[in-house]
């Protein structure tokens, strides 16, 4: 049987959030994720752990068929890719940083200064697009404390809250690029595991959407309510409205995230039509 292949950081910023996305998704792994590989329990999914700077480049080789990566580091390693979702963690943004007395004049002022990176190809991009020569110092680890100890005038890094330029006496000049995790694949894949990769992402997609709990309404024959109300009890106690057909039902509840593709199908085993799952704003217990 086809197995869609997956590759998300082994451990850092983005291994937590992106397998709970997946556990949402009603993916469960085994125990523990200390190994390379690991096969999905309930999905037809083997998930590959890696360091981050690695997943472009293995989703592009078909090493793995998708990933979940920042796009800062997708600009900077430049593979043909498929961005197929954004999704909302790890936001931070790329930018230009400079010693915080001094003032900025525009993009000129790096003309023939220093400038310290992780980030050399997108640097390199935006220095060119604006016509800007200055030299680019590649350094892999703490950019941050470069102007500080004279290896550099100027830095271009990942930035969030800030608080690291401020403790470090710099700041922000230019924001070069927004980024937050995305969902990338191969350009070219097999059909069939295509066909995982759009049932992945259309779970992903039904995550990302919804919160915990949400509003549910379906129909079912009269004789199978009793055990629909088994499997969605609500806060207190359905709702089941007759319909005008003779014999069946309308039922409304309220469904808990963490079991909702489980339930989903076992009510379509007993029979439940037209199920409408609709968001909550807010619920009071
Ligand atoms: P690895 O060991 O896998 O190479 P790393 O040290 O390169 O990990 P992390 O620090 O875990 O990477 O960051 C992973 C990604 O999280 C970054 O590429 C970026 O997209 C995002 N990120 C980094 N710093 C922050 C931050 N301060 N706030 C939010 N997101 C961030
Ligand atoms: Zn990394």
């Amino acid at each position: 049987m086809e197995k869609l292949k997956i590759a998300i950081q082994k451990s850092g910023r983005l291994h937590e959030k992106s397998l709970e996305l997946l556990k949402d998704s009603g993916i469960n792994l085994p125990n523990g994720s200390g190994k390379l590989l690991s096969a999905a329990r309930d999905f037809p999914l083997e998930i590959l752990f890696v360091r981050d700077d690695d997943i472009p480049e293995y989703v592009a080789d078909g090493v793995a068929d998708t990933g979940i990566v920042g796009e800062n580091v997708v600009a900077e390693k430049g593979f043909r890719l498929k961005i197929m979702e954004r999704l909302g963690f790890a936001r931070c943004r790329l930018s230009l940083a400079i010693p915080r007395n001094v003032d900025y004049p525009g993009p000129h002022y790096f003309t023939n200064l220093k400038i310290a990176t992780s980030y050399p190809n997108v640097l390199r991009k935006f220095l060119d697009d604006k016509g800007i020569k200055a030299e680019i110092h590649e350094i892999s680890g703490s950019v941050e404390i470069a102007p500080g100890i004279g290896l550099a005038d100027a830095i271009f890094d990942i930035v969030s809250s800030g608080s690291t330029l401020i403790s470090n006496q710099l700041k922000e000049v230019e924001t070069v690029l927004h980024s937050e995790a995305v969902l990338v694949a191969n350009e070219k894949m097999k059909a069939g595991v295509h066909e995982l990769l759009e049932k992945l992402l259309f779970r992903i997609r039904a995550v990302q959407k919804s919160r915990n709990n949400k509003y549910i309404l379906l129909n079912a024959p009269n004789e199978k309510i009793p055990d629909i109300v088994k499997i969605i009890p609500g806060m207190k106690s359905p709702t089941v409205m007759p319909l005008a057909e003779e014999g069946w039902s309308s039922l409304h509840s309220v469904l808990n995230e963490n079991k909702f593709w489980e339930v989903i199908d076992q009510l379509k085993e007993l029979g439940a039509q037209g199920i409408l799952v609709i968001p909550i704003e807010k619920m009071i217990v």
